[in-house]
């Protein structure tokens, strides 16, 4: 075999990934885990559900690499494409595993489907001759690996990202790694620090001198509606000498970058503010009006937020911002939904009437559509009522009627965290 032993290709199956109708989140998440494991993804392909592409597609990488993993196809209705067309590559027939249609009567049984499991679900219980089972304990169908004598492989895994998730972890890894043997390794690890509220050409000067390189790692900087995420990647070197480099690029982005940071990895700012709330003993209420209860969804996203978070008003109309939060209706006729002096009496209302410690508001022009001269689509009113006082923010935030909704919630969650954090 010409490749070393790290190299592998990926293929993904199904024609739903061709047409664009479900985006290809398997190939993306395997090449960063395996990436961060130290196997090199040579090459990523994605063919449709037919047979004879299935065959083409996974007999090219194998011939190349010798090690490839392939995903989606193993449901009962494609179940005989992926599977026999990659037997024959091996020049395996197919076979009834009792142990795997033992499995299936069962499940049918439990999950009490009227009847006997029909014949056809048989399909799912035929592996290749020779083939070993990669257990599944994220989903129905179980994976597949079938090598040959020269220790060339295809790992045959389902396509639904859940159990690929689960699956890389606990039962793919050990393999690889097992397949690798102890030559000494080199990683493709990141980190990735979240910075808010400051703009992407003010984190560049704050960065100026680092050149795009933080301690000789490249450095990206990611926009997006949370903020701008900033990224250190490692190549080429080990697993311990790689996190200590990161390590201490993501000491020095935080040192520079001060208060902007809000969290690091994929963490939402709704977590890192439940568990300031959670420190002070405290609990949120929010008053919506163009968000209209996106700022509660995402609160009510992270698990646990029951202890720091208690509901809200979703006050969309004015006749509900003055019935059900005590907003002056005169203060709406002198200075519009979005003001200040609104956006304020929603948060000293909500927080009022719901007993909570802490009152969030948003009112704002989500557009395309009510904007004006003075209040230009985008204009937001935010505001936060804390035992510590009460203070409102007007942002003029950029996007389409998503993205603004979207912003608006990051802005009032981040005017609280810098509240809770002073
Ligand atoms: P199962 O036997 O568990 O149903 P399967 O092997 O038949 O799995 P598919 O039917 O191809 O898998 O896909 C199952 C689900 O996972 C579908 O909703 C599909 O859109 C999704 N899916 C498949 N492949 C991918 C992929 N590469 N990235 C993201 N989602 C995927």
């Amino acid at each position: 075999m010409s490749a070393p032993r790290s190299a592998i290709e990926i293929v993904t199956i199904g024609d739903e990934l061709l047409l664009g109708f479900t985006v290809d989140t398997n190939a993306a998440h395997l090449a960063r885990e395996l990436g961060d494991d130290g196997f090199r993804i040579a090459r990523r392909t994605t063919c449709g559900d037919d047979a004879a592409q299935i065959a083409d597609a996974v007999r090219d990488a194998f011939e190349r690499t010798g090690a490839v993993i392939t995903t989606g196809g193993l449901g009962p209705t494609s179940d005989d494409n992926t599977k026999s067309s990659i037997a024959a590559i091996f020049g395996r027939r197919m076979r009834l595993d009792e142990n795997i249609w033992a499995r299936l009567q069962q499940m049918w049984k439990a999950r009490g489907w009227p009847g006997e499991i029909p014949e056809s679900n048989k399909l799912q219980a035929m592996i290749p001759e020779g083939a070993k089972i990669l257990e599944n304990r994220h989903g129905s169908a179980p994976g597949i690996w079938l090598e040959d004598e020269h220790s060339r492989w295809v790992a045959m895994l389902p396509g639904v990202p859940r159990a690929i998730r689960g699956m890389r972890a606990d039962t793919l890894r050990p393999r690889l790694r097992a397949w690798r043997g102890s030559a000494a390794v080199t990683v493709v690890r990141s980190r990735t620090v979240r910075t808010t509220g400051v703009s992407e050409s003010a984190l560049h000067d704050k960065m100026a001198e680092m050149r795009r390189r933080v301690h000789g790692l490249p450095l990206a900087f990611l926009p997006g509606w949370e903020g701008t995420d900033l990224r250190v990647t490692s190549r080429g070197l080990g697993d311990a000498e790689a996190d200590a480099t990161l390590e201490r690029a993501v000491a020095d982005i935080r040192a520079r970058v001060g208060d902007a940071v809000y969290a690091e990895g994929a963490d939402d700012m709704a977590d890192t503010v439940l568990q300031a709330m959670r420190a002070r003993g405290w609990r949120a209420a929010v008053a919506e009006s163009c968000t209209g209860g996106m700022l509660g969804m995402r609160l009510t996203a992270i698990p646990g937020s029951s202890d720091a978070f208690v509901g809200g008003v979703i006050a969309y109309s004015n006749d509900v911002k003055v019935r059900d939060l005590g907003v002056n209706a005169s203060d709406i006729d002198a200075h519009g939904a979005v003001s200040e002096t609104v956006v304020l009496q929603m948060a000293s209302g909500v927080r009022g009437r719901t007993g909570a410690e802490v009152g969030l508001a948003i009112t704002g022009v989500a557009g395309p559509g009510g904007g004006t001269e003075e209040k230009p689509v985008g204009t937001v009113w935010m505001a936060i009522d804390t035992p510590l006082g009460a203070r409102a923010v007007m942002s003029r935030l950029i996007g389409d009627r998503d993205e603004i909704r979207r912003r608006a919630t990051q802005g009032v969650l981040n005017l609280l965290r810098k509240a809770l954090s002073a």
